[in-house]
């Protein structure tokens, strides 16, 4: 029984977000909103897990979904009143209420822009709460992540506090600092519904125009974390504090970092059907070639198993290190490497990606798409994965690639700096291939590191592949931290 364990009864946890895998996921929230709510029912938690109902959510999914009710309940300042319906679906033991309302739902991939995903988030804040009264399902915590579910704390301790639910404690966890949800005073005093003295600089204002979502939340919440030590250490500095930096020194008191695992169901290369050839650590060296020559075939890329293939799995934004990658990319590639890249986002680095696929044909694939399928061949069939980042609160696809025997090559910042420990060429340990500072020279440098390694010393290489693959990066160990914490809220 691990320490934060209750005696008495179940833990009661509501997750309250907008994205959780399998239903809707667009970057590493989705995936944490899925993987760790099974960790803490593993641990014993009674979980529920309240999300948007979106449009975008497939039919197979939505099929699957139980009426469980709806009701009326009042938002703006004007005080329109808006239907709420819950659905509902279990899903592995743990419970998904998903919060309907087309007026809102309807739009988007599932964000829109910023003016349109305020008005929803402060409605899907406001009754995500309503539904757990409605329900009549309790919670002793409720674990809100990011600026869409920040006004949670904030409702819970004002316009609920009075009322059952207002008895639960609250976290509120930053998964990305970089969106916060900023919008004029007015727009978000009308949505919200909230009383004046909220929009204050202690609560949401920001300036004499501006209101901030998160920045409420971080000051209403009871416990906040982020997913990584580091990174808790860096969004209390200037550089990554995104304007919060000293909001959040003022509540680090309450501020906790909780490194993010995967769900190793999922990430399993011995089980996974998605790839050409599965494998465990016993025949990975050989399965990796197999998966490799498979990648190579399905992109159009030149097939032979000696290529040093590296990947790169992630939103296109300037926050992955895609400029430092731009830099390098014509000096990095010589005659020995191949490029595999699938992510969308930003145009100029979808278009940068799509001229070097026309520049290197057969020796780089540019994806320009999201792929779970294409995700998970990638990660097999390529030796080094690329996360060259100029932030990264914690980051999942280096986890993965650990687990499936790829080597990571990555900033040392936030969790990337916590999860891949550097290769020590004295000592031969060492997870990955890094760097410090945000320079273009040292990533081409533990590039060209990771290169050599793999030509001139492969013993070596294999050696760090199968020690990635037994690196335990599953949930167990941070769902037993919060856990605790929870226990701590609890008392
Ligand atoms: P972030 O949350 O900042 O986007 P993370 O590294 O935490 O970055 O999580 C990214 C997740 O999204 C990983 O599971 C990764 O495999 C997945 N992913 C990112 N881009 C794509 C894509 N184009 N196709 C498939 N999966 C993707």
């Amino acid at each position: 029984m691990s320490n934060g364990k209750l005696a008495d009864r179940a833990m009661k946890v509501a997750f309250i977000g907008s994205e959780c895998y399998p239903f809707i996921k667009t970057g590493g929230l989705g995936d944490v909103m899925y993987a760790l709510p099974r960790a803490l029912l593993r641990e014993g938690c009674e979980v529920r897990v309240i999300m948007p109902c979106y449009r975008c959510i497939p039919d197979r999914f939505k099929e699957r979904m139980v009426w469980r009710g709806s009701f009326m309940m009042d938002l703006t300042q004007d005080g329109r009143t808006y239907h709420v319906g819950v659905m509902e679906s279990v899903l592995d033991g743990v419970t998904y209420d998903f919060i309907d309302n087309r007026e809102f739902f309807d739009w988007g991939n599932p964000y829109t822009g910023l003016w349109e995903d305020i008005p929803k988030y402060c409605y899907f804040s406001k009754a995500a709460l309503a539904a757990l009264n409605f329900m009549d399902w309790i919670p002793d915590v409720i674990h809100c992540h990011d600026w869409q579910a920040a006004l949670v704390p904030v409702y819970l301790r004002t316009l609920f506090s009075v009322t059952p639910v207002g008895a639960a404690r609250s976290v509120l966890t930053i998964h990305n600092l970089r969106f916060q949800g900023i919008c004029s005073i007015e727009h978000l005093k009308y949505w919200t519904g909230l009383p004046d003295y909220l929009f204050d600089y202690a609560v949401f204002k920001v300036n004499d125009r501006e209101a901030n979502m998160f920045k409420g939340g971080l000051a209403y919440a009871d416990r906040i974390t982020t997913v990584s030590d580091t990174y808790a250490g860096e969004i209390q500095t200037d550089f990554y504090g995104e304007g919060l930096n000293s909001h959040l020194s003022y509540h680090r008191e309450k501020l906790k970092g909780i490194v993010n695992g995967i769900d190793i169901d999922i990430w399993n290369s011995r089980t996974d059907k998605l790839l050409h050839a599965a494998y465990g650590e016993e025949n990975a060296l050989q399965a990796k070639k197999l998966n490799k020559k498979a990648l190579q075939e399905r992109l159009g890329l030149a097939v032979d198993e000696d290529k040093f293939v590296v990947g790169l799995i992630s939103r296109l934004t300037d926050q992955k290190g895609l400029d430092l990658i731009n830099t390098i990319f014509t000096e990095m590639m010589d005659e020995r490497i191949q490029v595999v890249i699938l992510g969308t986002g930003d145009p100029r680095y979808e278009d940068a990606f799509r001229y070097y696929e026309s520049a290197y044909k057969g020796q780089v694939c540019a994806y320009i798409k999201y792929d779970e399928s294409l995700a998970h061949q990638i990660y097999a069939g390529a030796d080094a994965l690329l996360v060259p980042s100029l932030f990264e609160p914690c980051g999942l696809t280096q986890l993965i690639a650990m687990r499936y025997g790829t080597i990571p090559i990555v900033r040392e910042t936030g969790g990337l700096k916590d999860t891949v420990e550097p290769y020590n060429e004295y000592t031969g340990e060492g997870n990955g291939f890094t760097f410090d500072r945000y320079r273009a020279d040292l990533l081409l440098d533990a590039v060209r590191r990771a290169e050599w390694l793999y030509f001139e010393d492969r013993g070596r290489w294999d050696a760090i592949v199968l020690r990635d693959m037994e690196k335990d990066v599953s949930w167990e160990h941070s769902a037993d931290l919060y856990l605790k914490l929870y226990g701590e809220l609890k008392g």
